[in-house]
């Protein structure tokens, strides 16, 4: 297969937080990926940074025993591990004391596209910022990459913006949610913009309903006590299922630019209705099944924090002026499913027989497992006994369309590549950030105030039974989690 890698420039990466979890798990993986496939060039450099004290040597060390243990075996075949591991250097910093910045700073190239990856906890994002700025490392073609959390609240998002913005300008910080690394994340926006079928039928007049899931099978064990200062709607709700909300709901932006896009996922999170309590179900995993409850694994006994969250979402625009969006999030759940399903209304006036049972169409965009999209279609159930319907679904997997060669790239790789070549466009700006907590803070705010409890709910299932009641009495139902 001809390459389609596009390779990037010369650039000097510095990973803060280079011996912790995440920087192990995806982002030197990811590294080493694009590294594989050519589009790392021979002068790029990668220099990890972290309190401990480690020679060039060990930090090569420990990252090659993590691309080993987290690449999979068939993307090694062939392997440049070695070559890769030479563009690694180390240097200890304490991002809270002064020692170790000049000397980071003297490992930077002047003429090289820099980006600093904080992979560390958000309280050193404005502390690393600003020694980043009085090193003078900070020069115009440097970036700053922050991880999520991004705040616990407005005024924290507001915080940590002003933080790094007292240092960095906008166009250089890149705020991480990755999922909108995903494949099929983007894949929705070429759908929705370089179709025409869609759009003429994108709107309150013919859809019906659309749902979010992203049900994850594990529990909150090994993070439970971060988990548990945040909840699902901290977690994933405000970044992750908004982002997917955003993507969905927008408006077509006029051209594919970064500002452009984000002007109109903005413009969606603006025109989301406050939720009233009626509208939100919140749920807790019991223990079941030999495995712990959340307040096990969150080391609280009396924890009220969600590990579940379905909420009646309404867009208070023109096009979507009486279409619910419903999301829902959990863990502990059957399987673990991310999926945008769009609904389509009935015909006007079903013309055959015994369609009662029929869930009508829907497109379901799979963003995993297995990535891809459905086409859910009415068609004559085959063979005699009359016009009887039935449904069938016109599958399109990415595996299978493309081929097994065509290897869907993580998030993470495809967003560090993003950083370097300077497109913000799969990056939330500054006063998105703001704008989502400006509408979660009053929602979570309510369940504070009046001391609600979450559902419990059985580990394995599908989450409190509320949750499936929060779409039967508008005489809807969810989509099954891991329904095929
Ligand atoms: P982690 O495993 O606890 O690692 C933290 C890293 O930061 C370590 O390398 C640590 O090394 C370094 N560090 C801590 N304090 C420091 C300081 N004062 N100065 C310099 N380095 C310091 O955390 P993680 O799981 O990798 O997460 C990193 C960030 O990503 C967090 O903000 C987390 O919320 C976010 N995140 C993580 C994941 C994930 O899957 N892990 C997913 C999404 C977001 P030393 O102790 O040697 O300094």
């Amino acid at each position: 297969m001809v390459s389609r890698v596009i390779p990037v420039g010369p650039f000097d990466l510095v990973i803060f937080g280079a011996t912790g979890d995440l920087a192990r798990r995806k982002i030197l993986p990811g590294l080493f990926h694009r590294f594989q496939v050519g589009q790392m060039p021979d002068e790029a450099r990668i220099i990890g940074s972290a309190r401990s004290p480690m020679s060039q040597a060990g930090f090569r060390d420990m990252a090659g025993a993590a691309i080993r243990q987290y690449v999979p075996e068939a993307d090694q075949a062939g392997s440049r591990l070695a070559q890769f591991l030479e563009r690694l250097d180390y240097v200890a910093v304490d991002a809270s004391g002064d020692g170790g910045w000049p000397e980071l700073a003297g490992k930077l190239r002047p003429e090289a596209i820099r980006a600093f990856y904080l992979s560390v906890s958000p309280s050193l994002f404005g502390v690393i910022a600003g020694a980043l700025q009085r090193a003078g490392m900070n020069t115009a073609e440097s970036r700053i990459v922050v991880e999520k959390p991004f705040g616990h609240d407005l005024a924290s998002a507001e915080a940590l913006n002003a933080g790094l913005r007292h240092c960095f300008e906008e166009h250089q910080i890149y705020r991480i949610d990755h999922y909108l690394g995903k494949e099929t994340v983007q894949n929705l926006m070429v759908l929705r913009f370089a179709n025409s079928l869609y759009e003429p039928l994108w709107n309150s007049t013919h859809i019906d309903h659309v749902q979010i899931t992203v049900a994850e099978s594990v529990g909150v064990q090994g993070r439970g006590e971060y988990y548990d200062q945040a909840g699902a709607m901290r977690d994933m709700v405000q970044n992750h299922l908004i982002q997917l909300l955003c993507l969905t709901a927008m408006e077509p932006p006029s051209k594919f630019t970064p500002d452009a896009v984000r002007n109109e996922k903005v413009k969606v999170i603006h025109a989301l209705e406050p939720v009233p309590s009626q509208d939100i179900v919140r749920g807790q995993y019991r223990a079941g099944g030999g495995m712990d409850s959340y307040r096990d694994h969150a080391g609280n006994p009396d924890s009220t924090t969600e590990s579940f969250i379905a909420l009646k979402v309404s867009i208070a625009n023109w096009r979507w002026a009486g279409t619910p969006f419903y999301l829902r999030t959990g863990k502990r759940l059957r399987e673990r499913v991310s999926e945008i399903t769009v609904v389509f209304r009935d015909p006007p006036r079903m013309i055959f027989q015994g369609a009662q049972n029929l869930r009508g169409n829907a497109l379901i965009i799979r963003l995993q497992p297995d990535e891809g999209i459905t086409l859910r279609t009415t068609i004559k159930d085959p063979g005699p006994g009359g016009m009887r319907l039935t449904e069938v679904a016109l599958d399109m997997s990415f595996a299978d369309a493309l081929g097994p060669e065509v290897r869907t790239q993580d998030a993470y790789e495809r967003l560090i590549m993003d950083v370097i070549r300077g497109d913000q466009t799969l990056f939330m700006r500054g006063d998105e950030a703001e704008a989502a907590w400006a509408w979660a803070d009053p929602i979570i705010a309510g369940w504070q105030d009046t001391q609600g409890v979450p559902d419990a709910y059985d580990p394995g299932g599908s989450g409190p039974e509320d949750a499936l009641m929060l779409l039967h009495r508008d005489g809807r139902r969810w989509r099954g989690i891991g329904e095929k």
